[in-house]
This record gives C-alpha cells, structure tokens and sequence, in this order.
C-alpha cells in the first residue's frame, strides 16, 4: 500500500547504511580530530545483521520503495557484503544499487555483480592527486578509484556514477578536468554542492559552490543546456553537453532545494529510521526487529512514522539552522 507524508509525498526511495565505519577521512564528513583512533563507533550487537535488514527492505517495499541504496559510512568494509546483496536482490521489482568510496571496489565488483546489484555510484572529488588525498585525508590515490569504476563497468555494474562534492578553495578547479574527462568516459557526473550534514565538518554558507557557479564554469568550455528529469523526485538536476557527448547532474540542496518532492526514508546501520537527511532524531526500528513483532506490526509503525512526516530542512535552511542537531553524514550516508 503507498503511504504519502503530510505533504503528500509517497516512499519511493531507501537508503541503507550498512555501517559508521569508513575507510577514508573525508574533510567535509568525518575530518580525523573527530574520527580518531578513539572514537565509538558502534559496536557489532548494535548493528542491523543481513537477515535484519532484508526483512525491513522487505517490509519498506510494500509501502511503495522502488529503489535500496546501500551506503555507509564505507558500504565496503562491511564483511561480505556481496551476501546482503543476495537476500536483498531476491525481493521483485527492486532497483538496487551502492554508493562508494571505490577503494576496494576493483576487488569486489564481480562478487556484487553475481549477486545482483544493478548499478554503483563511486565519489571522487578530484582527478588531481594532491588535491584528492587532502580531502580523502588517508592518502589514498586517484587511481586506485579509477581501477574501481573500470572493473565495474568491466562487470556491467552500469551506468557507473561519479559523485563529486565540491567545496569552495578545495576542489572548485578540479570542476572541468572532472567534467572533460568524465563526459569523455561516458559516466554521469554528478557535481553536490557541499551540505550542513552533521555538526563535524564546521560547515560555512561560504563554503558551497553553487549550482549555478558550476554550469557557469563547465559551460564556458563545454556549452551546457537543461535536460528534463527522468522521474518525479530525481534528486539530480540534469544538463546535457549541447554538442550530444553526454549529460552531468547537479544535487544543489542547498541553493534549489527539493523537498517538496523528497520521497526518500533513511535506515541507519543500528536500525534507526530518518525521515530526512537533517534529521534530529531518528526511529528505533531495531528493537521492534528484535522483539516478536510481526511483520504488519512492523510495517504500521513505518506507515505511522510516514505518515506524520513534515521534514523540508533544505527548504527552511538559514544561518539559523546550522546549528540544529543533526545526524552526521557517516550514520545516514547521504
Ligand atoms: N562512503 C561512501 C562514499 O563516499 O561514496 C558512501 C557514503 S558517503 C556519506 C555518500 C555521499 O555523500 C558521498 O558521495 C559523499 O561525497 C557525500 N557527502 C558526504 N558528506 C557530504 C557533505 N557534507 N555535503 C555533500 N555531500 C557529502
Ligand atoms: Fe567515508 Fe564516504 Fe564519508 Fe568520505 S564521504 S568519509 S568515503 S563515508
Ligand atoms: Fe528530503 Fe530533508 Fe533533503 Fe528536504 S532536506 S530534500 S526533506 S532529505
């Protein structure tokens, strides 16, 4: 049965995060003073088991998802996790798909393939190894991402996305070796502007490039022009390289936000449900797992939750909110 939030708005879209853990110290979502070596990540009973998570996948399909997400955290550095995508990708009609780092993607590409993973979006956020390892902050290389996004087109794990965040007087020179060199590939690059995800990454208005900002400097060299959306809700706004050589994407939450079509639930690693990703507080759907809930006992407490859903922070963002308390990006995965 689709369920639709206060605002109207059905459940189209579900983004697990398998884990907290990652293997990249990425500066805008877990900078190293924060995630050190001593910090608590959460501890194996805490976290949702394959099993669990199938049967939620489950029971989120019968209220409308489409589309499962796995994210992290880094979903690869959960242990085989090619053995979720198995459960998962025995529930019909079920778009499934990963967002990765790419770092041990080149490994493990065939075994998710095998098991039924449809497609992958890999973040990088630049092609320069200087300026990529300073965001990564673990020195990890360019083209260690690069043999990951081959190996899985190799399998068919396709189109392949490449995510990059863009953060002002980091990356924004990288914007157009990105997108030359990309539309040459043939992956859909997809330019985020930076977000006020968490309390960590001591985000500034400042810091944002925005969507406009960056059509204006592709098209400068490579003419752009608007696409329309493929769907209703697409977060990505679409624009094609108006010599026909291919289309980019641009998630601008912050400077056109979405909400009024936000169709997407979020499941933390420990089994907490977000109606959005700046969510205060999450619901516990853990302990109803683990009691002897059924599964309609389970799937009315997600109708009840849906269906008191109000969130539309994007919309409402200002110097104001910054502050809120917010999930951090590592828990929700984005
Ligand atoms: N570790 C995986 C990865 O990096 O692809 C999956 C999880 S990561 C949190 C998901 C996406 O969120 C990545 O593309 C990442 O670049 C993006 N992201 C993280 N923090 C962000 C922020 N503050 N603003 C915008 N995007 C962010
Ligand atoms: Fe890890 Fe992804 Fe966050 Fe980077 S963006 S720290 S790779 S979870
Ligand atoms: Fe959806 Fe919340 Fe993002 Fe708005 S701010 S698009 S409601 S996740």
């Amino acid at each position: 049965m689709t369920i639709t939030d206060t605002l109207n708005r059905p459940l189209r879209d579900l983004r697990i995060s398998v884990t907290d853990r990652c293997n990249f110290r990425c500066v805008y979502c877990m900078p190293k003073e924060i995630f050190g070596p001593d910090y608590a990540y959460l501890p194996r009973a805490q976290v949702l088991t394959f099993e669990e998570i199938t049967r939620l996948a489950r029971i989120f399909t019968y209220h409308g998802v489409k589309k499962i997400r796995l994210t992290g955290g880094e979903p690869l550095v959960r242990k085989d996790l090619h053995l979720l995508i198995a459960q998962l990708s025995q529930i019909s009609n079920l778009d499934l798909t990963l967002t990765t780092n790419g770092a041990l993607l080149a490994r493990n590409a065939q075994a998710l393939k095998d098991a039924g993973l449809n497609r992958v979006s890999v973040s990088l956020d630049s092609l320069d190894n200087e300026v990529f390892k300073a965001m990564n902050d673990v020195d990890f290389p360019v083209e260690k991402v690069l043999e990951g996004m081959e190996a899985a087109q190799e399998v068919g794990l396709e189109p392949i996305k490449v995510n990059m965040v863009v953060k002002r007087g980091v990356n924004e020179s990288s914007i157009l070796p990105m997108a030359h060199y990309f539309r040459e590939k043939g992956y859909i690059l997809r330019f985020i502007e930076y977000m006020d995800v968490g309390h960590t990454n001591g985000w500034r208005t400042d810091d944002v490039v925005s969507l406009k900002e960056i059509v204006d400097t592709i098209s400068a060299e490579l003419p752009l022009e608007p696409l329309d959306p493929n769907y209703k809700g697409e977060v990505a706004e679409r624009w094609k390289y108006k010599d026909g050589s291919g289309e980019i994407g641009i998630i601008s939450s912050v400077t056109q936000p979405f909400c009024s079509t936000c169709n997407r639930a979020r499941l933390s690693a420990e089994g907490k449900l977000y109606t959005c990703l700046f969510a205060i507080k999450g619901h516990d759907l853990k302990t109803l797992v683990r009691s002897e809930a059924t599964d309609e006992e389970i799937s009315n407490e997600i109708a009840r939750i849906w269906g008191k859903r109000t969130d539309r922070y994007s919309e409402l963002r200002s110097e104001n909110t910054i502050d809120l308390p917010k999930v951090e990006m590592s828990h929700i995965g984005g």
